[in-house]
């Protein structure tokens, strides 16, 4: 089956939804390139690059790291692909972000398709965050030092108060998608494929 050439999906969702892990299959399965902007903004922390150094602090904390930082990432990933088929994770996360990214998509000539938003209780989302966290020191590592209850709590609240909006922006365009996020990882990629079609 030929693809088309450009799709563009945008993972909503607050911090604990499986976004990560949903984008990453549908991303196998449809040919498409997940961009995650937590994905990209770790790895310059681990290397310690200059804009690793100063984002430590913003990504330790749960805070947003400044809208032209991430700008800047996106405009420089979509540079170099050729047919424009992604998935963004964790991105955009303020309505500036959203409306940057509407511009950038329309000089490449590939406008949104599809905003899945998964809808998942405040309470069961810092559940599994937290046993993210334990999990990944049981296996030996020392996980995400943004996995902890307090960090967890206040990412939530940046959720709603920065990211929240971009729900009223993609739904007046059209675009948005609401499923459930509650349940298996194989019930809820099925619901998003639903949700897609
Ligand atoms: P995530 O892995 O998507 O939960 O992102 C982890 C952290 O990276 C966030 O708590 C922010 O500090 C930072 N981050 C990731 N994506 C963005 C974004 N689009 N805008 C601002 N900060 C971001």
């Amino acid at each position: 089956m030929t693809q088309p050439k450009n799709k563009v999906v945008i993972f909503l969702g607050p911090p604990g939804a499986g976004k990560g892990t949903q984008a990453e299959r549908l991303a196998a399965e449809q040919h498409l390139v997940k961009i995650s902007t937590g994905d990209i903004l770790r790895d310059h922390v681990v290397r310690g690059t200059e804009l690793g150094q100063q984002i430590k602090p913003m990504l330790d904390a749960g805070k947003l790291v400044p809208d032209d930082i991430l700008i800047a990432l996106i405009r420089d990933r979509l540079a170099d692909m050729e047919g424009v088929r992604v998935i963004f994770d964790g991105f955009p996360r303020t309505r500036a972000q959203a409306e940057e990214l509407d511009v950038l998509l329309e000089e490449l000539g590939a406008p949104v398709d599809h905003v899945p938003l998964l809808e998942v209780p405040d309470e069961l989302l810092i559940e599994r965050i937290v046993a993210r966290g334990r999990q990944a020191a049981a296996d030996g590592g020392t996980g995400r030092s943004d996995d902890t209850e307090e960090v967890a709590r206040h990412r939530q609240d940046v959720f709603r108060e920065q990211t929240q909006p971009l729900i009223d922006y993609y739904s007046a365009r059209g675009h948005l998608e609401h499923v459930d996020g509650v349940g298996s990882m194989e019930e809820v990629y099925a619901r998003i494929l639903k949700s897609m079609k």
